[in-house]
């Protein structure tokens, strides 16, 4: 059989491409990054191969899909990067109406499809309709489940489907179920090599809840064969649905897509991600409100299971298309941590031009902040090298703009006393009101090292910052400027001794 990773590169002009993927995402909540890195694994792969990358939305559980999510969807694949085919396929409706979005499927939208697809089942015997009450297969359930064993339908109305069968369609509560034959079902995964499942171990499946409601199961056999699917790349919670879709297939007289079950996302702790998934947000729509920047997000989800076989960590979404190869995905869990993360956001916002940084990070910037567009300007330049994520601005440099309330007692140098704190401020407000230019920090640099770096530099840093933690003294006068940095510092000495009120 042909690997995956033996796919020959295909010309680009060949009309019926020889690798297409698929992200086939449910709507069903937030794109979680697990989805994202699928997203992006089969993105790479297709475009590896010179093929083509599918969006499919998966959105049959009526209840639990949201127009919401869709939308989360198509701007997170949007935000990544990862730009799908609009398909030429027959039956692909245009369903957006705008006309930037690129064509994608909806399951919600192909119902008669699928109908076809169960009558041919129901009809040549090889599903059934079930009337197993609820209650009854719970009862099952339970007792199966105490015995130790995993639920597994009993085949009830599987024994009398040929005499009741098609004729009890009118009868409420009745499901359709697929007759899973029997057998060892045997498949080759790029990542894992040899798997196999015994098809006892589950029996027969429900496949649809009624000629109009199929099941996730029958749905993505139907689609990826009729949307010409060659590699099924997919989280490995999906690896015990792979011998039941390679069943269907076999009864529907398909193809098999060759497949691929990319390794979990795990939390720092070695917990399932998804289960953690409040506590973490791992969503991309939080990643991108907290800033980070979608050259950093692809990065570090590329990561996420592959390497290049290197050291190399660095790769823009451009490289990666040259070098992603399913051959160095790893088996076991991926762990998702975060100070990864900022480490990724710090390289690439470092690597931004001045202008670009400005404009990427404009909507975090408080309008208030924007009136001084001078400070501004001076502020982001200087802050920037200690930028993970766009929105650290926000955070860090609130103190250029407006200094924040601080108790006296902060001007104080560890042991030393609030006197000294004052002599020495008002010392560095006299160099201040006489030195222009340059001078400044030689001369107070010089008066620091005679009495003491601590107890000169630190009370002017906080006159100067508010904070305990800020940048050196001579960078905020930088960005605020010699005369903001003077009334600082009088505010500072007035903190210690306040003028005396006017007697009246
Ligand atoms: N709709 C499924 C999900 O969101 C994906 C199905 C598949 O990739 O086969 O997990």
């Amino acid at each position: 059989m042909l690997g995956m990773s033996d796919v020959p590169i295909l010309m680009k002009s060949s009309v019926k491409k020889e690798v297409r993927t698929r992200i086939a995402p449910s709507p069903t909540g937030f794109f979680h990054v697990g989805t994202a890195r699928t997203a992006l694994f089969n993105y790479l792969y297709a475009k590896r191969y010179g093929g083509e990358f599918i969006l499919r939305i998966e959105d049959t559980d009526k209840e639990r899909s949201k127009p919401e999510y869709e939308e989360d969807i198509i701007r997170s694949l949007e935000w990544l990067g990862l730009e799908w085919d609009s398909d030429q396929h027959e039956g692909h409706e245009q369903n957006t109406n705008n006309a930037n979005i690129s064509r994608f499927y909806r399951q919600s939208e192909r119902t008669e499809i699928y109908k076809k697809y169960l009558e041919k089942l129901l009809n040549e015997g090889k599903a059934y309709y079930c009337c197993c009450a609820k209650e009854e297969l719970e009862a099952q359930r339970i007792s199966q489940e105490t015995n130790g064993h995993i639920f597994k339908y009993s085949g009830k109305c599987r024994q009398d489907a040929d005499i009741r069968g098609l004729q009890r369609r009118s009868t409420q509560n009745l499901v359709i179920r697929f007759k899973v034959p029997e057998k060892k079902v045997l498949f080759h995964d790029e990542i894992r090599g040899k798997v196999e499942f015994d098809s006892e171990l589950f029996g027969d499946i429900v496949i649809a809840k009624s000629l109009d409601e199929p099941l996730y199961n029958f749905t993505v056999v139907v689609d990826d064969e009729e949307m010409e699917i060659t590699h099924v790349i997919r989280g490995e919670d999906h690896l015990g649905n792979t011998p039941k879709q390679i069943l269907l297939q076999a009864a529907l007289g398909f193809r098999e897509p060759h497949y691929a079950h990319l390794p979990l996302i795990l939390a720092p702790d070695r917990s399932k991600l998804s289960k953690r998934a409040e506590e973490i947000d791992a969503t991309i729509k939080s990643l991108r409100e907290r800033g980070y920047l979608p050259e950093a997000v692809v990065n570090f989800l590329a990561l996420l299971g592959w390497s290049p076989g290197d050291n190399r960590e660095i790769f823009s979404l451009e490289e990666l298309e040259k070098f992603f190869d399913l051959k160095k995905i790893q088996k076991g869990g991926a762990i998702f941590n975060i100070q990864k993360l900022d480490w990724f956001g710090a390289h690439y916002i470092q690597k931004l031009k001045f202008e670009e940084l400005k404009e990427k990070m404009w909507e975090f910037i408080p309008d208030i902040w924007k009136k001084n567009p001078e400070v501004l300007d001076r502020a982001i330049g200087l802050e920037q090298e200690r930028m993970k994520t766009l929105r650290d601005f926000e955070e860090a440099a609130g103190f250029f703009f407006e200094l924040p309330e601080y108790p006296a007692e902060r001007l104080v140098w560890k042991n030393s006393d609030m006197e000294t704190a004052r002599k020495r401020l008002e010392h560095v407000l006299d160099i201040m009101e006489e030195s222009l230019g340059d001078g400044l920090e030689t001369r107070v640099m010089e008066y620091a090292e005679k009495e003491g770096r601590g107890d000169v530099l630190w009370p002017l840093r906080v006159a100067l910052s508010g904070l305990e933690k800020s940048p050196g003294p001579f960078q905020i006068i930088k960005v605020i400027g010699r005369e903001e940095g003077i009334q600082r510092i009088k505010h500072a000495l007035n903190k210690i001794s306040p003028p005396e009120a006017d007697q009246p």
